[in-house]
């Protein structure tokens, strides 16, 4: 959604209210007292109420609202910025371009939606030909840690990030050169980095009937136990360029992405960041209509 569109369609606090309430009722209401899904709803108290048990539900409850006090004209306004580009904004840029004084409440908001787009992108497996392969990112140590270290500045660290990235594969005919097409990414924080962690990651991921691509790593010893197949090649620049060539141009984009954008990132929201990144990737095709799917991952709550 452009700037204009996004002015006209939502104009006031109003006009978010109505159009969020349009996009939970579409998706459904569910009681948090019996869990049953039909409601009336209470025009003069702006609530639901549960046609079973009488338990009432406000516009926010249940959704990634729940516990914000942040008007919606705020939250709408924080997905128009987050999906108008292919770029993205930093907190503190979108905090400036909606007026609000204090900085945490956005943070807070921000981090909600990239937290909500990495819960959309859980739904799905990557499928068919995935590459494997790891990226390490540069992050900031938390403060609590800087100070153990009587350091002035920020440390930096790197923390390591399983990159899969699904592509179909292309041949021309005339020329028989090979080549591929990228579908879908998925890029996940690991904490452990050995094999058990990276079982659970191919697990919930990658669907069992893909053959995944890797270089030698001995963490990827048991990889084939849970897909259709598991092709190692010996890491070299011709792997990077070929084989590995999507996974090596997202891991790129991504840090070329935060670098643009972000003063710095705490090791630790790192796979919120990660998130974004990903969802608008794998979503680049939809272009203005990534604002009407980021308002539906809205109605749902992730905690
Ligand atoms: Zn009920």
């Amino acid at each position: 959604m452009t700037l204009l569109e996004f002015s006209k369609k939502f104009p006031t606090e109003k006009s978010c209210r109505l159009h969020f309430k349009s996009v939970r009722d579409k998706q459904g209401v569910v009681c948090k007292k019996c869990n049953h899904t039909d409601h009336y709803w209470l025009q003069y108290k702006e609530q639901y109420q549960c046609k079973q048990c009488k338990f009432r539900t406000t516009l926010r409850s249940g959704t990634i609202m729940e516990s914000s006090n942040m008007p919606f004209k705020k939250w709408y306004i924080a997905m128009m910025f987050m999906s108008a580009t292919k770029k993205g904004f930093s907190s503190s840029e979108i905090q400036r371009q909606m007026k609000h004084k204090r900085y945490e409440p956005v943070w807070a908001m921000v981090h909600k939606l990239r937290k909500a787009m990495g819960k959309r992108e859980d739904l799905y497996k990557l499928n068919d030909i995935v590459e494997f392969d790891e990226g390490h990112f540069e992050v900031e140590t938390s403060k609590e840690k800087r100070s153990n270290l009587k350091r002035g500045k920020g440390s930096q660290r790197q923390k390591d990030v399983a990159v899969m990235a699904e592509s179909t594969p292309l041949e021309n005919p005339k020329t028989n050169k090979k080549s591929s097409h990228l579908r879908y990414v998925k890029m996940k924080v690991l904490e452990a980095k050995d094999a058990d962690e990276i079982n659970k990651t191919v697990r919930e991921n990658i669907d069992e009937k893909s053959i995944i691509l890797s270089d030698k790593a001995t963490s990827y010893i048991d990889i084939a136990r849970y897909v259709e197949a598991h092709i190692t090649e010996k890491s070299t620049k011709e792997t990077t360029s070929t084989t590995l060539k999507w996974v090596h141009i997202a891991i790129a984009n991504a840090k070329r992405n935060f670098l643009g954008i972000y003063h710095k990132i705490k090791g630790k929201y790192l796979q919120n960041y990660l998130n974004e990144f990903v969802y608008k990737l794998n979503r680049r095709y939809f272009k203005e209509g990534i604002f009407d799917r980021l308002s539906v991952a809205m109605v749902c709550n992730y905690g």
